[in-house]
């Protein structure tokens, strides 16, 4: 009785605590939310998980296929089995599928690349040949050609400049990079821009085969044939329908010929596996190729260019496919404008258990769990939309023309989107708009590490403090220790958060769990049910953790009397991106100088070695500097209103938040709405006018990696120093705006009290 009345104690003592931990809630509402998400937080059972997996994953679910339609229509069925109102949102899109393939070296030797995965004896789908789709990149152009083959790394720009220095050409050649480096995607966009004809983009076994570990089915890296399939359309212009920019694809869209679309390839470019890469590669002549560039075949890489010499062919069926989308919804009782929006993509590259099924396992238990609140008489204050989007692979296509289908109302009403993709075993990984740093440290620190019993934010923190950036000083190392919430990263792009945050400035996060089950069978036909159950999450509790954490994060924000976002966690990040663009500006115009005065020197060829020399790279006009002033300004005006909103906060929390209980809140969480819409500009970037917003973008030369002030960054990295200052002058004056909104709901929230 006595240890019984001590422990009520200290959860009464907590409950206060914690009360006013819950941003956003006035103390009765946080003790409710918060029984409301103990009840949740029960529901996700490990076993629905691995039957949803097991179910989903049966056959191959590429768009188009029988499966992927059925899968859509099963996951409809769940939701209304379970007493939810779902729909399915179809769109026509342009989804090109291999017709012809062919790969063969003509010198110094005849080989013909096998360019197939062969079933694997223990894994049953693995046989599933007549449905699966071979292994190709998808919005690669149709080509015939031949030519000399040039080993590129990575294939991105830094790898070309290295190439110049050798006096390497890819001029008329066929390219050959490894996977790595950048987004696929980048590959053939930068041979390309440099003169290639073709690209070939292989998985070498230092990245994620023998290498790395034991290959499959021996362990869960990718086999000698493994081959990685995947977009190559040009998503840093546009992600979605390649003949719809902008607009929904629905059936009566307007539609460019397909000639006319951007964001297909220049050249063909197929993807191949290190099996059929090795003797390739082991032909190749030319120079030793620099030790970062080797890979782990037992052969010597020479660049090239020949005498290899290859013909590449490639021919596709231009088809317009059918996507389909499974949307939920739950009509808000008090703030019904305003939607919380919560997605996962089901379509994959094939059976595709762990990339997107073990995150839509999840949100399909979070759904049930909401439906088991909604019987139990709870009423989310805000709508709350579950999406099952289709058509991620090709190009984020179903969450893409479902956005721009509804982007009036997204616009308008939509408050958070919350996304996963894939999900694994190991630590919590997550990044987004940093108005939701705060928040999602909060619901981390909710949330149980099903291995060590820890919090997920806990586990984070230890992981980070053992783990800490290369080269970081010693309060860098300590401020996972320091610093009240955990740094949360930036999103570029590569899952479906991308038209919600770039496009429509919807305040985005993407969430999971990963790091302890790696891998190397990402889009091949390893990834499938047999694959996951023996090398990822296996007992499914990861999963379970992902549905707790998203499906309390949902709840969280959906019953919020006032929406948790936060301003000064933003702002001080925003000063670090400030503080990284101007040193990058003054390093580029130190290096620029002291690289020209090596030329004038000679430094060069006197360093080079007489048999095997290098060329000097050319001279390049000095850098001016730069204004930074407008940035600065916009810094100093959020810095303030951020503070004025703090205060506010501080007041209406006051009493336990009796304040928040009575207020009318409505004109305050537009405005909050308003914040990250505030960030976007509708002109968009430099050369990319769909990606709108100026805090954050995919780089227009890493495709997933995040550029974040991608206009000014990126005009300095490309040397467009004119641009580079308009561009901060146009960022200055987003920043102010987006403080002068802070500042009006500072403004609204005080009223609200009055
Ligand atoms: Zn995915």
């Amino acid at each position: 009785m006595k240890r019984l009345f001590a422990f009520w104690l200290i959860t009464t003592i907590s409950w206060t605590a914690d009360a006013p931990g819950l941003r956003g809630y006035s103390g009765d509402s946080a003790r409710t939310q918060r029984e409301w998400e103990t009840k949740f937080q029960a529901v996700p059972d490990p076993a629905n998980l691995r039957s949803y997996m097991q179910r989903l994953s049966a056959r191959p679910h590429h768009v188009g296929s029988p499966y992927d339609k059925d899968n859509a229509e099963w996951i409809a069925a769940k939701a209304r089995e379970w007493g939810l109102d779902a729909q399915i949102e179809t769109f026509d899109v342009l989804f090109p599928t291999p017709r012809e393939r062919s790969l063969e070296m003509i010198d110094p030797t005849r080989y013909t690349a096998k360019i197939a995965e062969p079933p694997v004896a223990v894994d049953p789908t693995s046989a599933q040949q007549a449905e699966q789709l071979p292994v190709y990149n998808a919005y690669s152009i149709d080509g015939d050609v031949t030519g000399p083959l040039v080993y590129v790394n990575h294939g991105i720009p830094t790898d070309y400049e290295e190439l110049d220095r050798l006096g390497i050409s890819v001029k008329g050649a066929i390219v050959i990079a490894r996977y790595g480096g950048s987004w696929r995607g980048i590959k053939p966009k930068v041979a390309a821009e440099h003169g290639a004809i073709g690209c070939l983009i292989y998985s070498d076994p230092r990245d994620d085969g023998y290498a790395a570990g034991d290959t499959f089915p021996n362990g869960p890296f990718r086999p000698a044939d493994g081959a990685q399939r995947g977009s190559v359309m040009d998503m840093p212009v546009y992600p979605g329908d390649p003949l719809t920019p902008g607009v929904g694809a629905t059936k009566d869209a307007k539609r460019l010929p397909i000639a006319e679309a951007k964001t297909l390839t220049k050249i063909p470019v197929m993807p191949i596996s290190y099996g059929d890469a090795q003797p390739l590669l082991s032909t190749l002549r030319g120079p030793v190729v620099p030790v970062p560039w080797r890979g782990a075949l037992p052969i010597t890489y020479h660049a090239g260019p020949g005498p290899t010499r290859v013909h590449l062919k490639l021919k596709f069926n231009w088809d317009i496919k059918t996507l389909y989308d499974v949307i939920v919804r739950i009509p808000g009782a008090v703030y019904p404008d305003e939607w919380i929006i919560r997605g996962n993509h089901h379509d994959a590259w094939v059976n595709g258990a762990d990339d997107p099924l073990s995150g839509q396992a999840a949100l399909l238990e979070e759904m049930r769990g909401l439906a088991t609140l909604l019987r139990q008489g709870w009423k989310p204050k805000r709508t709350i939309i579950y999406c099952a989007w289709d058509g991620e692979e090709p190009g984020l296509l179903g969450s893409t023309e479902w956005a721009e289908t509804h982007g009036e109302e997204l616009a308008q009403h939509g408050a958070v989107y919350i996304n996963s993709d894939s999900n694994g075993r190991g630590i919590l990984q997550v990044e987004g708009s940093h108005t939701l740093e705060q928040f999602l440290n909060g619901v981390a620190k909710d949330i149980q590490d099903p291995e060590t019993k820890l919090s997920v934010w806990k586990r984070l923190q230890a992981w980070r403090l053992v783990n800490p950036p290369d080269n970081a000083p010693p309060a860098e190392r300590q401020e996972p220790r320091t610093r009240p919430d955990l740094r949360i990263g930036a999103l570029g792009s590569g899952s479906d958060y991308t038209a919600f945050l770039d496009h429509f400035g919807v305040a985005s996060m993407n969430v999971g769990f990963g790091g302890e089950d790696q891998g190397g069978v990402y889009h091949s036909v390893y990834d499938d049910f047999y694959w996951y159950t023996h090398f990822a999450d296996s007992e499914f509790v990861y999963g379970r953790a992902l549905a707790q954490l998203a499906g309390t994060a949902v709840l969280r924000l959906a019953d919020a009397e006032l929406l948790p976002l936060d301003f000064s966690n933003f702002t001080e990040t925003i000063r670090r991106y400030i503080d990284e663009v101007e040193k990058l500006a003054r390093d580029a115009r130190e290096r620029t100088i002291e690289r020209n005065r090596m030329i004038d020197e000679g430094v060069y060829a006197a360093a080079n070695d007489p048999r095997h020399p290098r060329l000097a790279p050319p001279k390049e006009p000095v850098p001016p500097f730069l204004n930074f002033a407008p940035l600065e300004n916009g810094f100093v005006a959020l810095d303030r209103t951020a503070k004025m909103y703090d205060q506010a906060l501080a007041r209406a929390t006051e009493n336990g938040g009796a304040g928040l209980a009575r207020a009318a809140l409505r004109d305050v969480n537009a405005k909050l709405i308003a914040v990250e819409r505030a960030l976007t500009l509708k002109d968009g970037l430099p050369h990319r006018d769909w990606f709108r917003h100026q805090i954050y973008a995919p780089g227009f030369y890493t495709g997933y990696g995040v550029k974040t002030l991608p206009a000014v960054r990126e005009s300095i990295e490309q040397k467009d120093w004119k641009l580079a200052d308009e561009e901060i002058v146009k960022v200055g004056k987003v920043l102010e705006n987006a403080g002068e909104t802070i500042q009006g709901a500072a403004a609204e929230l005080s009223r609200a009290l009055r």
